[in-house]
């Protein structure tokens, strides 16, 4: 049942997302660490998805701006349907549809709540958390404000704030400048893009306007010159460049 929106928004026949084992989920419900990963996509806008393990699903939270290490800075999280837990170590291009665009795993690692009762903690507004992540540690809080909707605009899903507690882990270093890279292949988008058939560059390109287009477009063109160069490595013979003529 978690999962039914996450389902009904998606084509499993066009898109590589994984489709997600409810039965999986709740077998999966008895472990003891719960896992957290937080997703840099780049879709209608660019984004980071943060993801939190519970009752054998991952609650998922659009951030616009990403994480802040600074207790000062109170970043809004919308909440998104909830995501499988396989979710959490997809990393590609989804080609089109909902969500089309770049995926990077951007961090990933283990969460604590602290405070036991989860669903309590949700039901109020308050869920306070420990990450152990490589990227985000340290204790933060989701707190739900009463977000809005602008006349004509569709209801969305509940407005959270996103903020660093005060502690050892945090600070004024802009992370998501600090360490922008995948930490499943500690590659850029270009480089996630360019690990895929670039027949899906173009549909992707198609999908998005705007600033983003003009993102993506710089995205698949790196993408191309990456996938030039791979090439030309391929057809160039070992150590043809290097050798010297001998007369
Ligand atoms: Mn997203």
């Amino acid at each position: 049942m978690p999962l039914k929106q996450y389902h009904a928004k998606r084509n499993f026949a066009k898109s590589p997302e994984p489709k997600g084992d409810e039965s999986k989920a709740l077998r999966r419900k008895k472990t003891r660490t719960l896992f957290f990963c937080v997703q840099k996509h780049l879709a209608s806008h660019l984004h980071y998805d943060l993801r939190l393990e519970h009752g054998g699903v991952l609650m998922s939270w659009a951030v616009p701006k990403g994480p802040s290490l600074d207790p000062k800075v109170k970043r809004f999280a919308a909440q998104v349907e909830d995501h499988p837990l396989e979710y959490g170590s997809f990393e590609g291009v989804i080609p089109e549809g909902y969500g089309a665009g770049v995926v990077m795993l951007w961090d990933s690692g283990t969460w604590t709540p602290e405070s036991p009762d989860v669903d309590a903690a949700l039901a109020k507004g308050d869920l306070k958390f420990t990450l152990d992540g490589y990227k985000l540690k340290g204790s933060w809080v989701l707190v739900r404000t009463r977000g809005y909707t602008r006349p004509g605009e569709k209801p969305t899903g509940p407005s959270w704030l996103l903020i660093k507690h005060k502690d050892e882990w945090s600070g004024d270093l802009d992370i998501t400048e600090f360490a922008p890279l995948s930490v499943k292949s500690g590659d850029d988008f270009p480089a996630i893009m360019a690990a895929q058939d670039p027949d899906l560059w173009l549909t992707n390109r198609r999908a998005a306007g705007g600033a983003t287009g003009v993102m993506l477009q710089g995205i698949i063109e790196q993408a191309a010159e990456l996938k030039l160069a791979e090439l030309q490595k391929q057809t160039t013979p070992p150590g043809r460049r290097a050798r010297k003529t001998k007369v």
